[in-house]
């Protein structure tokens, strides 16, 4: 295996560095404030396994104060004209382009992820979103409705559903917190984002930059603390109207209980099990080899991760050739390296429950065609995983039917489209599913038959501002982006008029 196993850290910029050094503070009501209780938890690079600095750990006190200050900040915010507010969005967009170089840096740092994926992916689809929601601002009209009784005007008003709590997950932090402040914003929401606690820095700079471009005080808050008190407290907290949330199924299925209590909207994306599908009469090169960008991209940690490579069994071999082959030429190493391809898993933890999937494999006799160990030498100090290629489980093994979350692929084989649609479909989730064919009738008829939110025909891994994500079944519910990830954050008035005598 080419695998480079040494971690070179190329020196980071002045502005990451000055970050990294400086007292972090929440930001509530355009005010930079430690915790009330002045308690702090650390985040750490997991490419070193050494802390990177501290944060402040919000607690009940600093959610209230933040939930005030949105609440307070709320009709202002929705009043202001909406070509105001769309001038607004387009400016934060631009500050956070304008800082895409060291923003990158502290995301890798945090994350692992290598810097140039983040400067290249991550953060234009961030200040896409925000974009794109911009738009909106000017265009969210509601409808005049033709009613039977004499004399009655009825029209619709689309109004903000009001505060709005954003949870996000460790692995697009400063992506996933536009794809949600974005159009939650557009639609004259306020919102307090709640980043991971693995990736909390990001979020500390989206809050500063919102302020920086004039977004008023209070419209954009930015809590940093656990999911079971930060997260659970915005839960719970009455004056929230909406959780939007990304994450794992088990805290999804958590917060959808908790929230039922005060009636919140809420919104769900969640973990896949993606299913890849290679036909026989595809271009198999090329389809093998976006496979295995497809869930060797950030390590695997990815919702929509093409984890189950599924190949006509006419060309089998020659797919498990090319994936192990692409996964040769992976370079490990820190994500501030300019040859990096792919960093180290997020935890230790995180690695631990991915080894296990695999020494159970392992122990259930599933070839481990390449990988299955965590990186040695230099790597070791890391939360580092080699990409890792099991063939031959069946349908019925862990591997094939949990998220892993991690560079861990299966590929199995199929007979057929009979053949394949029930067994694609054999799973409680149902986020996304890559499916290669060069006939135009069965790519059709395969995309109608599998259960996913999003199907991609000869490509994989597409996002785009304007088009809708989210999952069936346990992926969850509510889609970010596009159209449908405005509406979510919009709730409809009906005014009724007499206008006669
Ligand atoms: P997680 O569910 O552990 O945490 C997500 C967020 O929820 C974090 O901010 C965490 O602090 C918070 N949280 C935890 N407990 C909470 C509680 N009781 N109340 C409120 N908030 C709470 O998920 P993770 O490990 O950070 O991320 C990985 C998961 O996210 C994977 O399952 C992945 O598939 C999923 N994900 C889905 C998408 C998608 O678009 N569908 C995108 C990215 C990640």
């Amino acid at each position: 295996m080419s695998i480079v196993e040494t971690v070179e850290v190329k020196s980071a910029s002045k502005q990451t560095t000055d970050f990294l050094s400086a007292q972090h503070k929440l930001v509530i009501g355009g005010t930079a404030a430690l915790s009330t209780t002045g308690e702090t938890f650390q985040t750490f690079d997991p490419a070193l396994g050494k802390v990177l600095t501290s944060v402040p750990h919000a607690k009940q006190a600093d959610v209230d104060a933040a939930v005030a200050a949105a609440q307070a900040a709320q009709p202002v915010w929705q009043r202001m004209a909406p070509s105001e507010r769309a001038a607004l969005l387009l400016r934060f967009a631009d500050l956070i382009e304008r800082d895409t170089a060291w923003i990158s840096e502290i995301e890798s740092l945090d994350s692992g992820k290598p810097k140039l994926h983040i400067a290249a992916v991550d953060i234009p689809l961030g200040v896409g979103a925000l974009r794109y929601n911009a738009g909106w601002c000017t265009k969210l009209a509601g409808e005049t409705i033709p009613v039977s009784s004499p004399d009655m005007h009825v029209y619709t008003r689309r109004e903000p559903v009001g505060v709005v709590a954003a949870i996000v997950p460790w692995n697009f932090p400063l992506c996933q917190a536009c794809f949600k402040i974005a159009p939650a914003l557009a639609a004259g929401c306020t919102v307090i984002l709640k980043p991971a606690e693995q990736t909390p820095l990001s979020a500390l700079i989206l809050g500063k930059l919102a302020l920086e471009a004039g977004i008023p005080p209070g419209v954009l808050n930015v809590l940093t603390g656990e999911g079971a008190t930060t997260g659970q407290a915005l839960v719970e907290h009455p004056g929230v109207a909406k959780i939007s949330f990304t994450g794992s199924e088990e805290v999804g299925k958590h917060i959808a209980r908790s929230a039922s209590k005060t009636l919140k909207h809420v919104s769900l994306e969640l973990g896949g099990k993606n299913p890849n599908i290679i036909f026989a009469d595809c271009d198999v090169e090329a389809a093998a080899s976006v496979a295995a960008g497809a869930i060797f991209f950030y390590s695997g940690q990815v919702c929509s991760a093409g984890s189950r490579l599924m190949v006509d069994a006419a060309v089998y071999d020659r797919v498990v050739d090319r994936v192990v082959s692409e996964a040769k030429q992976l370079k490990l190493g820190h994500g501030l390296n300019a040859d990096t391809t792919m960093g180290p898993l997020i935890s230790e933890d995180q690695l631990a429950r991915v080894n296990g999937f695999v020494e159970q494999s392992r122990k259930g006799g599933i070839e481990v065609a390449i990988g299955g160990n965590r990186g040695k030498g230099d790597l070791a100090s890391g939360s580092f995983y080699e990409p890792t290629v099991l063939c031959g489980a069946d349908d019925s093994a862990s591997v094939v039917r949990e998220e892993i979350f991690g560079p861990v692929l299966t590929i199995q084989k199929f007979n057929s489209l009979d053949d394949l649609v029930p067994r694609a479909n054999n799973s409680n989730f149902g986020l996304a599913a890559g499916i290669w064919t060069r006939d135009i009738s069965k790519a059709h008829a395969a995309a109608a038959a599998i259960q996913a939110g999003t199907i991609w025909i000869n490509t994989y891994n597409q996002f785009d501002a304007a088009v809708g994500w989210g999952g069936f079944k346990q992926s969850g519910y509510g889609k970010d982006n596009g159209r449908e990830g405005l509406d979510k954050y919009l709730q409809t008035k009906t005014v009724w008029v007499n206008y006669g005598s």
